[in-house]
């Protein structure tokens, strides 16, 4: 036996239970534990069933995703689940828990199954990018046809127990623990002399699975999987089980399975799942600092982000004080939330009760003394520094003396505000993301003076918010909004006045993987905000000068998006799909022919290239300045706040994937055509001439 797999023996019951803290992550110590295990239990003759149950809550989290990236240790899945499956003696597993992956396909290669109701079985694998490899394919389609696998290992989904039972993929539901209701079960088994029952010895019922039903169904995830091909390598493996003995089933199996591993969105997604675990690991962070308690906020400021904040708040149940300058601004700002509500009533993610729960836990006034008794503060007025420092200075004489004071600031320096108040180590950049109910996004902006102890509240806001928290540096635009202007949007504006339409720029990006191109992002956001941020910037840094020349031509025409009926592109009242204007084209032109810029074919590849090469090279700059801690940071923040294709793991483990040594090439050849606004970083030039990756450096930090 190993230590991860203890064997036990009560009267005719083998009991293998799986013990890997905290979740039994299966590696290939469990795997010769599960063999040896079966191999006693064959060999005692006083045993006459086998019992695999976890240890703690859950039956087993899955493959330890740590073998993922290296050669797995043996035996192998195939040698261990086979093993199990060929067990003389019947094998019983006992779910409980969350039971994920490798978990379930363990399970699956039991020759029953039975689960605590709570129990939630799921193979998440496509949420990795990756194609089940120990068995899930083609046993599953065995117990529940092809068509049910397909769909539940291409949705990713839990499955609960009773849901599980109805459709035959275990076979009972068990009261008490999963060990007791597992004995019991197995005791049952061997009064009724029940024999061992191969999942691979069953048919699979392929009723349904035909090539209609299959794309109807994969047309209802199209939007989901937009760009993915995992769930073609799934549909494939499926149809192995359907169309071929298990053993060569087994062997396509494990033939897709291997090939996703190394795929584009295995490798990044792969990589996507261990940045948003890294976030909460800050380097010089005082570990022992404990974050201030959050009973009671404040929000300043009812607009966008204001309202989304306060929304965010009372869904965490938190009471919240909205505070605003004006009365019919207040009142606009509630009516809003009280609208974004309804939706969502009309949508059944809330009941009505909850809404007004929501609500009354919102309370507007136009005082600042409403925030006499909160912990922590955000305002989120209008994107001006002595705007902001003057609310900085209101706020600073009535709050209590531990609590925080955030700014929802996109660009200005959070180290200047803090400098306008008596607390400057309190203070601290809560960046949101539109809608700030919704985007998981949060960047937390370190000011010079912010304390340990505001950061770790920051940190403790984000989560209590259900928010992913990423500490970042104080400057222009933090990470993602100076990437964004630095870089993606910066080449957006440049390639229109190079004569490429808003739309096929749009479209181009959105070939990449992008939820949404630039251009109709900027109509929808308000080209005005973007001209805003960039007079703020443009005073700390040089900029070429065709830096956003279209954008802050269309906002000094007063075409500043759908808002204003124009923008990039040309609205009808009451719609907000945007037309192609040919009024844009010409102020293009003309901007072309004033800055002496070629206008000129432009392909849909270089669309996407220069897009994706301009984030990474702004991306190294920022984390060569310190902004950002580690690659992988921006790879999290651009994930899921920018809408980059998460299956690409984020545009740092994209240039990754590309190799540095190529993205340097690149970059240098635009550089030969643009001049400095593509001069690379020289932390790119360094790593690519040492052969190292991003994920070299982060390694090395
Ligand atoms: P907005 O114009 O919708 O809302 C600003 C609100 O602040 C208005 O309702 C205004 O009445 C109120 N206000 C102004 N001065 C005030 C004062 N002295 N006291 C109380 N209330 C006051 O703007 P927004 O889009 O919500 O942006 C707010 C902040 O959030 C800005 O700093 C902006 O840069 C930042 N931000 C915006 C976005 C976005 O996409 N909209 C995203 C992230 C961050």
């Amino acid at each position: 036996m190993t230590d991860t797999v203890t064997y036990e023996r009560r009267d005719a019951v083998a009991i293998l239970t799986l013990n890997r803290p905290p979740v039994n992550a299966i590696d290939g110590s469990i795997r010769a534990g599960l063999m040896a295990g079966v191999a006693q239990a064959n060999a005692d003759d006083a045993v006459k069933a086998i019992l695999i149950v976890g240890a703690g809550k859950s039956f087993s989290a899955g493959a330890d995703l740590r073998e993922l990236s290296g050669e797995a240790e043996a035996p192998s899945y195939a040698d261990a689940y086979g093993a199990v499956e060929t067990s003389a003696k019947p094998v019983i597993a006992a779910l409980s828990g969350a039971s994920f992956g490798g978990g379930v396909e363990l399970a699956l290669a039991c020759h029953y199954r039975v689960a605590t109701p709570e129990t939630k079985l799921t193979l998440p694998e496509i949420t990795l990018g990756i194609v089940p490899g120990a068995g899930a394919t083609q046993r599953l389609p065995r117990l529940v046809g092809a068509m049910q696998a397909l769909q539940i290992m291409v949705d990713g989904a839990p499955v609960p127990a009773a849901k599980a039972k109805d459709i035959g993929m275990i076979d009972a539901i068990v009261e008490g623990s999963a060990l007791d209701g597992g004995l019991a079960y197995a005791n049952t088994l061997i009064a009724d002399g029940a024999a061992a029952r191969p999942t691979r010895d069953k048919a699979v019922d392929a009723t349904g699975f035909d090539k209609d039903a299959i794309d109807a169904y994969l047309k209802t995830k199209a939007k989901a999987l937009k760009g993915r091909t995992t769930q073609n390598a799934i549909l494939q493996a499926v149809q192995a089980a359907a169309d071929l003995p298990f053993d060569q089933g087994l062997t396509i199996e494990k033939t897709v399975s291997d090939a996703s591993l190394k795929s584009v969105e295995g490798k990044g997604l792969i990589h996507a799942f261990f940045a948003d675990g890294a976030v909460g690991r800050i380097p010089g962070l005082d570990l022992n600092v404990k974050p201030a308690p959050i009973n009671k906020a404040a929000v300043v400021g009812a607009g966008t982000m204001g309202g989304g904040i306060a929304m965010a708040l009372a869904d965490a149940g938190v009471p919240v004080a909205l505070i605003e300058a004006e009365q019919a601004n207040l009142d606009r700002g509630l009516a809003t939330i009280r609208k974004n509500y309804e939706v969502q009533v009309t949508r059944g993610r809330i009941t009505a009760e909850q809404l007004e729960q929501r609500m009354a836990l919102i309370a507007p006034s136009l005082d600042y003394a409403a925030a006499s008794d909160v912990d922590v503060v955000i305002e989120a007025v209008f994107e001006n520094m002595e705007v902001k420092k003057a609310v900085m200075k209101k706020l600073d004489a009535v709050l209590p003396p531990h609590a925080i004071l955030a700014s929802n600031t996109s660009s200005l320096s959070m180290t200047e505000l803090a400098a306008a108040t008596s607390r400057p180590q309190n203070v601290i950049g809560l960046h949101f993301f539109v809608p700030a109910n919704v985007m998981r996004l949060l960047e937390i902006v370190r000011g010079k003076q912010t304390s340990d102890q505001t950061i770790v509240t920051g940190l403790a806001v984000a989560k209590l918010l259900r928010k992913i928290g990423v500490v970042v540096g104080d400057d222009f635009g933090f990470v993602g909004n100076r990437m964004m202007m630095d870089g993606f949007w910066r080449e957006a504006d440049l390639m229109m006045v190079e004569g490429v339409s808003p739309q096929r720029v749009d479209k181009g990006v959105e070939a990449f993987g992008f939820a949404m191109g630039p251009a109709a992002v900027n109509d929808m956001a308000g080209i005005d905000v973007g001209t805003k941020m960039r007079a703020a910037g443009k005073l700390v840094r040089a900029q070429p000068s065709t830096y956003h020349v279209l954008g802050d031509a269309l906002t000094e025409a007063g075409r500043i998006g759908s808002k204003s009926g124009a923008g990039f592109f040309r609205y009808e009242p009451g719609d907000r799909t945007g037309h192609e204007d040919p009024k844009v084209a010409q102020i293009a032109a003309d901007l072309a022919k004033a800055h002496n810029i070629e206008q000129r074919e432009i392909s849909d590849e270089e669309i996407g290239e220069r897009s994706a090469l301009s984030l990474i090279n702004v991306g190294a700059q920022i984390l060569d300045d310190g902004v950002a801690s580690r690659a992988s940071d921006i790879d999290v923040i651009w994930n899921n706040g920018y809408g980059y294709p998460r299956w690409r793991g984020g545009p740092m483990q994209h240039a990754d994937q590309l190799g540095l040594p190529k993205v340097l090439d690149r970059i240098r050849f635009y550089e030969a055509r643009y001049g400095d606004a593509w001069k690379p970083s020289p932390l790119l030039v360094k790593l690519a001439e040492e052969g190292k990756s991003f994920a070299d450096y982060d390694a090395a930090k």
